[in-house]
């Protein structure tokens, strides 16, 4: 396959796994980012730089097991920088008994979001066929040649210098603000979208504590009192992050939790949290950051036939697809579209088919996941909860979520769930899941539902007020 000339507008995780994966296939590959960007030597001085067209990078992250699997198999050097600037992995099946095959994909990073992207801007600022440009982003995209197809081509990019850049293959990678519907438009591309909302808002706030991989007293990371649901995440640099995510509608909770004090106070008294705000006194590091507008979106590159709408142009990351932050997801999938993207590119010199086969992977590994997210926001992480008048079924689905704690099949089937290892449609198909499901379900009472943990909103309230 021929050398390309290439333009990533956008220098996330998207667009940074985008370069190197293209760079390496013997592509010249241009990073534009609009963010200006700092030199930093260390992952402290990266925590210290201020992202504004990334904001979410001081919010809490999860690594799930899939980018780690990613890095693994496509970048492994990348995988190495990170365990050797001090980021463990942990394994995802601790409490499922004796070890089995595939427990080795099972293990989550665990990294503040800045130094993973710093890790990988390094990798990138070291791979020679890429050149990064920052402090000026795109403005929009510019024409090119007609295709026989008479699907409209994209020819580069304007920048916000004036200047513009010809390229060969334009990827945005510009994220969930991005606008790829209004770049596309003067080209005479329609990109629909569909967007469902989270209907939650992240209040996040930093904490320094020594040693946090060394002593974590509560193995439990997260958790969901149904109006609050929060996570706590140790991180590299002796950090750890603490995440209360509100409804949007619940303005007093919001209020109450936005004090530095009363945030504190709630964390103290949460199921997991409690016991490192209790054992480890951690000190904070600056205030708390809010962020709003989390949501489910996913948009379409190809019409209803399946033909592309524009070529020489593709979307990675969050400029494709978002998921709702809470279920952890957004880096894995950029890093998964980026190689994807790569290996598509590599294997069609014809801009039809390429856009095809990228859009039908897409389809086929990123579109479940938002489907799912969509789904579980609208029944809740927890399929017991509401007012189902089908008790007995309630108690037969709660005996085997409270399986999925220590049973060996079903935790280890959850688990590659929850890691984006095994598709939603895929883990109904597994014959030995399944009929452990049922012999959990025809005996309900092997697995007794544990008493729910932590305070009702009117406790916490009273709490945090107090
Ligand atoms: C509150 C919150 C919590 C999250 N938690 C997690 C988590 O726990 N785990 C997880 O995996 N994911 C999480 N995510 C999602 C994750 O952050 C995103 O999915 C991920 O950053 C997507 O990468 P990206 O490259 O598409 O976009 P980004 O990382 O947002 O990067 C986009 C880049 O494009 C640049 N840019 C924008 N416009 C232009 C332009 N016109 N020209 C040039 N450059 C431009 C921006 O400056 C930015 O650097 C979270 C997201 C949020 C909002």
């Amino acid at each position: 396959m021929g050398q390309e000339q290439i333009v990533v507008a956008g220098g996330g995780v998207g667009g940074l796994g985008a370069a190197l994966a293209l760079a390496r296939r013997g592509h010249e590959v241009v990073v534009i980012e609009r963010d200006p960007l700092h030199t930093t030597s260390t992952p402290d001085e990266a925590f210290g730089w201020e992202r504004p067209g990334a904001p979410q990078t001081h919010q809490t992250h999860g690594f799930l097991a899939r980018i780690v699997v990613v890095m693994r198999e496509r970048f492994p050097d990348l995988l190495e920088s990170l365990l050797g600037a001090g980021c463990p992995t942990m394994s995802g099946t601790a409490s499922l008994g004796e070890p089995r095959p595939g427990d080795e994909d099972l293990s989550i990073l665990l990294v503040r979001r800045t130094t993973f992207e710093w890790i990988l801007r390094e990798a990138v600022l070291a791979e020679p066929a890429i050149e990064v440009r920052s402090g000026a982003g795109v403005t929009g995209l510019f024409a090119g040649p007609t295709d026989p197809s008479g699907i409209p081509v994209v020819g580069g990019v304007a920048l916000e210098d004036g200047t513009e850049v010809v390229a060969d293959t334009v990827i945005a990678a510009t994220g969930r603000r991005g606008d790829v519907p209004g770049w596309l438009e003067p080209l005479g591309v329609e990109v629909p979208e569909t967007i469902r909302e989270s209907g939650l808002m992240y209040l996040t706030r930093w904490y320094g504590v020594p040693d946090a991989f060394a002593t974590p007293p509560a193995p439990k990371l997260g958790g969901d009192l149904g109006y609050l649901k929060f996570l706590i995440v140790p991180g590299d640099g002796g950090m750890i992050s603490a995440t209360l995510a509100v409804p949007t509608d619940d303005k007093d909770l919001r209020r109450a939790l936005s004090d530095p004090d009363r945030f504190e106070r709630a964390c103290r008294s949460l199921p997991g949290p409690d016991q490192w705000f209790g054992e480890l006194d951690p000190e904070p590091i600056g205030g708390i950051r809010p962020m709003g507008g989390l949501l489910n979106r996913i948009r379409r590159f190809r019409d209803a036939d399946g033909r592309p709408r524009v070529l020489n142009f593709h979307a990675v990351g969050d400029s494709h697809t978002v998921t709702n932050p809470l279920y952890g997801r957004g880096c894995s999938l950029a890093l998964v579209q980026a190689v994807l993207l790569a290996d598509a590119i590599g294997a069609h010199d014809d801009r039809v088919e390429r856009t095809s086969a990228y859009e039908a992977a897409c389809s086929e590994q990123v579109a479940p996941w938002w489907a799912h997210a969509v789904e579980i926001d609208q029944s809740g992480a927890d399929p017991t909860s509401g007012d189902s008048p089908d008790q007995p079924q309630r108690d037969r689905l709660r005996a085997v979520m409270a399986a999925s704690q220590t049973d060996p099949v079903i935790g280890r089937a959850m688990a590659r769930l929850w890691n984006l290892l095994t598709l939603p449609a895929e883990l109904n198909e597994d014959p030995e899941f399944m009929a452990r499901v049922m012999t959990v379900m025809a005996d309900p009472e092997t697995y007794p539902v544990p008493e729910p943990e932590g305070p009702t909103r009117e406790l916490l309230l009273d709490a945090v007020v107090a």
